[in-house]
């Protein structure tokens, strides 16, 4: 047997997924390195990890942003490989090369593909290519000239959305609904996009009324092998952000996602893609639409997790230490619903992010039940980061069985000290447009919305 690439994993990330990753790595009996900022060292993985080190202050430009700090722990600890996790640099084509120059392994993709597939604008063109349907709108980045850019969007049609090529987390978009409103948009997202992702380029799309978003797990060995793991309906978004995510997609045709899901497969050979990924795709109509891929695991891989029993990060790390694939696309079977809720630390109402400390935290339990979380009575959610505290995972044999599971699960939760979104989610998993299935992406905005009047109309 050849030596193995590596014996080491630093984790660059914190919370939830730093612990997953941790539990993956204990799993292959490969030794972990946490390092972690100074607001940060009570975490649940820094504890668990074999070695930890503070490697700078709160700030995550000081720290988990830090690739010279992460490099340097990487060195001193002599780890030789390092997962991303989600969030942070994860699809940083410059830091996956510089692990890669100082002779470590990036647990993702190549430079290149994160390169390619990072940047919407080339990453719709290769899909293109690959015969992935994408959604109508300007073939490249918009050019300076206004009255080029005025006759593309005549044609492309109102309304549309004005996207960054280098945007993110639901930001850098803008939609347009007459020809009168289009050059102030396409400034101000071009602005915008200069000062958020350091790239002003921008491009359009039709902006479609109301689809669904859908999306597509794969894992690809970079050898030749890739397979797609079903996919997940994450339509229940509020500001562009998922909030619950759910697989099988309800309601759409096993047959339209299965030749999407070919696609995707077909697309990962044709660039050489290695690494676990996600197509995400918006859906009207009965037609797939890609968006965007995301290069790195998702917050909501365990849905996938628990439908096909595929153990998605243990398959990263397996791929990172250059082993082929051992799955194929006949050993993916699809078993059950599986349905995730995201409990970020904030206000259920205003969504304002409340960090603090956590008096008390009780778990729920069962059949059919998963929870992802670094959360532990007496921790205290620090403000300088994301607001997710914990996943919580429901598996029935139906959607309705998976639901109920969840209704039990939330109602078990106990998480005092801080407010949370979890009485949002109990009031979703009775909600009838929820508890129907099929919804489109502005299904939740519209409930909120809904219910803030009647809230208002109840306190006159
Ligand atoms: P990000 O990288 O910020 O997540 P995406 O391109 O994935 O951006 O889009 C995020 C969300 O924005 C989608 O899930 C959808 O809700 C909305 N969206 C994006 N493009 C369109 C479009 N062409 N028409 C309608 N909604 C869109």
């Amino acid at each position: 047997m050849s030596k193995a690439k590596f014996d080491t994993v630093l984790i660059a990330n914190r919370g939830e997924i730093a612990l997953r990753i941790l539990r993956a790595c204990r799993e292959l009996d490969l030794r972990t390195v946490a390092v972690h900022s100074e607001a940060d060292s009570s975490l649940r993985h820094v504890q668990l990890a074999d070695q930890a080190l503070c490697i700078g202050p709160a700030s995550a430009a000081r720290s988990y942003l830090d690739q010279q700090q992460l490099l340097l722990a990487a060195e001193l600890t002599g780890a030789g490989a390092i997962h991303p996790g989600y969030g942070f640099l994860s699809e940083n084509a410059g830091f996956a090369e510089a692990v890669e120059q100082s002779g470590r392994v990036f647990i993702g993709p190549t430079a290149a593909s994160i390169r390619l597939m990072g940047d919407k604008v080339s990453a719709k063109q290769a899909m293109l290519k690959a015969g992935v349907p994408c959604v109508p709108g300007s073939p490249g980045a918009l050019s300076k000239d206004r009255d080029e850019v005025r006759a593309l969007a005549a044609e492309v049609g109102y309304p549309l959305i004005v996207k960054a090529s280098g945007g993110g987390g639901g930001r850098g978009m803008r939609i347009v609904r007459q020809p009168k409103e289009l050059d102030d948009a396409v400034d101000m997202t071009r602005e915008e996009a200069g000062r958020a992702f350091g790239n002003p380029e921008v491009y359009i799309e039709k902006f479609l009324e109301h689809p669904r978003h859908v999306e597509i797990q794969i894992l690809a060995d970079g050898q030749g092998n890739a397979v797609w793991l079903g996919e997940r309906d994450c339509s229940m978004q509020r500001r562009h952000q998922k909030v619950i995510e759910e697989s099988p997609a309800p309601g759409i045709d096993r047959s339209a996602i299965a030749e999407i899901g070919e696609r995707c497969v077909e697309a990962c050979r044709l660039i050489g893609y290695r690494g676990a990924g996600t197509f995400e795709f918006l859906y009207e109509n009965g037609q797939f639409y890609f968006i965007e891929m995301n290069t790195r695991v998702q917050v909501e891989h365990p849905v996938t997790e628990l439908v096909t029993g595929v153990d998605i990060v243990r398959e990263q790390l397996l791929i990172a230490l250059g082993e082929p694939l051992k799955l194929t696309q006949g050993d993916i079977r699809i078993q059950g619903h599986a349905i995730e809720c995201r409990i970020n630390a904030e206000d259920p109402l205003k969504f304002m992010p409340t960090p603090g400390r956590v008096s008390q935290w009780i778990a729920p339990g069962g059949p059919g039940i998963r929870v992802e979380t670094h959360l532990y009575p007496g921790y205290s959610v620090p403000p300088h980061y994301d607001s997710l505290v914990a996943k919580l995972l429901a598996h029935g044999s139906t959607r309705a069985e998976a639901i109920s599971r969840m209704r039990g699960a939330l109602s078990e939760t106990v998480l005092d000290g801080i407010s949370s979104t979890i009485g949002l989610h109990s009031i979703l998993m009775t909600e009838p447009g929820f508890v129907e299935g099929g919804f489109d992406i502005h299904h939740l905005e519209r409930y909120l919305g809904q219910v803030e009047t009647e809230r208002k109309g109840s306190s006159k």
